[in-house]
């Protein structure tokens, strides 16, 4: 067992930078006030949360301010997958004469699972196709969207492959039907530019854990004028549309991400795009019979999904593991069960590809070596697997 750590599971979950760190500390032991209070140990936390409010705005375009100058476009969550049904419950809310929501098979469970009950409230839920690319079947959006829909949900990036769908093009057919247009920009946010002016967009969801912020906050971005109703009942925190009090330092730190990923965002893509090119050109050129997943001239700067055929991605992950590499399959492990992801079935990679599939995915914290030393490792992992596999005819 090695003791070194080779993190390459960032679309997963991020490391805290130490900078959002120190941001937070402070709203923890000292100034611990609720910013709903009147007191001056609540308004000094107050304005806290609408700097980060302002952060997070600046990070996806979101450029209205009200009177005092904040951005109040944005809404703290707790996380993406509140952000993901918030966004969805608010948008079928709004058009309630509609009863239509369309989205696509390569969505996250946060917005597969919201439109399954949906469904089960009486919607017809249309999930789009994508083809061997990922690439979303945009003339089955054409024509799927009509009338009586209520919102169109498409992600900004995928998860998994990290295949880019045109966002631009899906919120102009929603919007040329009335319907309201939501991404979920979870995995995109901080990693491409976002401006969800100049695309009309009417709802995104961003994730701090993605981002170098801590686990459980987020933010859903809603366009002014939208009527909202909220999914969280309670006090008037976030006017009123997110009830709960603050989660304050998250809140700081998350802000404090969205700064520093915006200010680094194009020199973080030209890293993350050369680790993850260096990292596929040493494992085509060292290992026989690979496939890479997803739009590859159109995907995240940080991701790459790769199968490996007649092997298992969990065995893969296993052994890498004993070398300190992190990294994640293609496979629906967490449910205890070795289907392939929904995502490379929908793509119709074939199984004996995607259940050997593994998704490397970088940050600003990893480095060349680590390219070099994941692959160093990987080669006769792979190698060993497949002398045992019964499948591999080599
Ligand atoms: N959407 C996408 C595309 C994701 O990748 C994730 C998390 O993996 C989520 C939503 C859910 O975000 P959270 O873990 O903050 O609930």
């Amino acid at each position: 067992m090695e003791n070194k750590v080779i993190y390459l599971d960032n679309n997963a979950t991020t490391c805290v930078a130490p900078e959002v760190f120190e941001a937070m500390t402070p709203y923890l032991c000292e100034q611990y006030g609720n910013p709903s209070s009147i007191h001056r140990f609540g308004g000094n936390v107050a304005a806290v949360v609408e700097t980060a409010r302002r952060q997070v705005a600046e990070l996806i375009g979101a450029k209205w301010r009200d009177r005092d100058g904040n951005a109040s476009e944005i809404i703290f969550t707790s996380c993406g997958t509140e952000g993901d049904n918030a966004a969805l419950n608010a948008a079928v809310c709004a058009r309630p004469g509609r009863k239509k929501v369309v989205t696509s098979i390569v969505e996250h469970p946060a917005v597969l699972h919201y439109c399954d009950e949906l469904e089960r409230r009486g919607y017809t839920v249309v999930k789009l196709p994508v083809n061997n690319l990922g690439q979303l079947d945009m003339d089955a959006l054409n024509k799927e969207v009509d009338e009586n829909t209520a919102v169109v949900s498409i992600m900004w990036a995928n998860n998994e492959t990290g295949t880019i769908f045109p966002i631009k093009e899906a919120c102009a057919a929603a919007h040329a039907k009335g319907a309201l247009f939501h991404t979920d920009a979870v995995q995109a946010a901080g990693k491409v530019k976002i401006d969800v002016d100049a695309l009309d967009i009417d709802f995104l969801t961003v994730s701090g854990h993605k981002l170098h912020a801590p686990k459980g906050v987020g933010a859903l971005f809603v366009r002014r004028g939208i009527r909202f109703t909220p999914l969280i009942f309670g006090g008037h925190q976030e006017r009123s549309r997110r009830g709960g009090t603050e989660n304050v330092a998250s809140i700081a730190g998350f802000g404090k991400a969205c700064e520093m990923s915006l200010a680094q965002l194009d020199k973080e893509y030209a890293e993350l795009s050369a680790m993850r090119d260096e990292l596929e050109r040493r494992v085509c050129a060292a290992i026989p019979q690979i496939r890479i997943n997803g739009d590859t001239a159109n995907r995240l700067p940080g991701t790459s999904s790769i199968s490996f055929e007649c092997i298992e991605g969990e065995s893969i992950l296993m052994l890498l593991d004993m070398f300190g590499i992190c990294a994640s399959s293609g496979s629906a492990c967490t449910t205890g069960s070795l289907e392939p992801s929904h995502v490379l079935r929908a793509m119709g990679i074939p199984y004996s590809a995607a259940h050997g599939t593994v998704r490397f995915s970088f940050s600003r914290y990893n480095t060349m070596d680590d390219v070099k030393y994941t692959v160093e490792k990987l080669v006769p992992v792979i190698a060993r697997l497949r002398e045992i596999s019964p499948y591999w005819k080599g």
